[in-house]
């Protein structure tokens, strides 16, 4: 297929892949850059490197993964495969971040790829991936470098956003929405994500002045009470790496996040939205917290799944992330489901199980210690999932118990 008929229109990707490395990276001159992608990805890739080369970068190195190797692993590899992962591979990532590597993600994967085959397995060997990948992500989530995901439309990902479509038309419809939500389709998408992060850095700002000690959120099946770490700190859009470089780990996004408290969350939640994680759909999840802990846990789909992902570890039942998003934003607007959380998750409000981010925090360097002993989560995941809507209500509790109304029916209250 020539560029011409290909469903994915090639100025508005050449200009996403120029707003992922100069607004999502913001590449350094000189600095490397390690992507991972699905083979299908590659015509973004290529823009991206291209992108990234004009930008300075020294070298660009892509790694592609494959569906059809990965489904053939779980089809037929022996039972010893499953808690396995290539260590090497991410002892080589952490080296690479070491060396100020920035680190790009293209997603764009079949969110049901793993749909068909043995949940157990495809829990061992997340756990094992997991675990190889401990040291790298650490220094991800502890934003040591500049970071970026970025989406590409893929096939498999467009005929579940959009079933009843012909394959080229839903591809060129998510590809569409995907600009739409980057804000590619504006006329300078470098100058409108310029105003699109003063705006986040705005709301941030305003609740680091509330210093709120709680959020209590109200709605249909949700009254739930998100304690905030002592000396928390609201983060959203650009941000400042810890090797100095501004960049936006999220393209797209929405979102003003902070670390809850560990062991200050109380009451139930109700899911807004299906979760699909690793190739599992769950569905209406509702879970109940104590302590901090959820003490019990449901879904209406992939209720084995969410259950196992409780017992990943210590953290996993609990909250390292409550973000805030406006029911008005694009995404949600959209009235699509994205069945990917680098797009849901922007289209609501949500929280998030598991590591906490270390870098929300007023007083900054902070070690495994003091994130702790503030409240921050240790986890070997960190699992976002949407308990937003155009229905819920958020109060911010300050310490001594005044409210103050934060969200009214979805949007900021102010
Ligand atoms: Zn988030
Ligand atoms: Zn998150």
């Amino acid at each position: 297929m020539t560029e011409k008929t290909h469903p994915i229109d090639p100025e508005k990707l050449d200009k996403l892949a120029e707003v992922a490395v100069r607004v999502g990276l913001n590449l350094r001159e000189g600095q490397d850059l390690l992507l991972t992608a699905p083979m299908e990805a590659a015509p973004l890739v290529r823009r991206i490197a291209t992108h990234a080369y004009r930008a300075g970068a020294g070298l660009v190195t892509p790694l592609y993964a494959d569906d059809g190797v990965t489904l053939a692993r779980y089809r037929e590899a022996g039972d010893h495969s499953f808690d396995r992962a290539a260590d090497w591979l991410y002892d080589a990532m952490a080296a690479a971040f070491t060396a100020d590597t920035a680190r790009m993600g293209v997603v764009g994967d079949d969110p049901m790829l793993l749909a068909e085959v043995d949940p157990a397995k495809v829990s061992r060997a997340n756990k094992a991936l997991s675990s190889a990948y401990t040291p790298a992500r650490r220094m991800i989530t502890n934003f040591d470098i500049n970071w970026n995901l970025v989406p590409w439309p893929g096939r498999a990902w467009a005929r579940l956003v959009s079933p009843d479509l012909p394959a080229d038309e839903a591809v060129a419809r998510l590809a569409e929405a995907i600009f739409a939500a980057c804000r590619i389709d504006r006329p300078d998408p470098v100058a409108a994500w310029a105003e699109h992060n003063a705006e986040l850095a705005r709301r941030s700002g305003w609740l680091n002045d509330r210093r709120f000690a709680a959020l209590h959120f109200t709605g249909p099946g949700t009254d739930l009470r998100v304690g905030l770490a002592d000396g928390h700190e609201w983060m959203g859009g650009a941000s400042v790496a810890r090797n100095g470089i501004t960049c936006n780990p999220n393209i797209p996004t929405e979102e003003v996040f902070t670390t809850p408290h560990a062991a200050r969350v109380e009451g139930h939640v109700r899911a807004t939205k299906p979760l699909s994680y690793q190739g599992t759909l769950i569905e209406d999840i509702a879970v109940r917290f104590e302590g901090g802990r959820i003490v019990q846990a449901s879904a209406s789909r992939g209720e084995e799944v969410l259950l196992k992902v409780l017992d990943s570890d210590d953290g996993a039942r609990r909250l390292g992330e409550v973000a805030l998003v406006p029911h008005s934003s694009p995404i949600s607007q959209s009235g699509l489901l994205f069945y990917n959380t680098l797009f849901d998750e922007n289209a609501a409000c949500h929280i998030a199980l598991g590591q906490c981010y270390s870098k929300c925090f007023t007083d900054g360097d902070l070690s495994g210690e003091e994130v702790a002993a503030r409240g921050g989560n240790e986890s070997m995941i960190h699992i976002d999932w949407m308990i937003g809507s155009d229905e819920i209500d958020i109060d911010g509790v300050t310490e001594d118990g005044s409210r103050v109304p934060v969200f009214r029916k979805g949007e900021w209250a102010d």
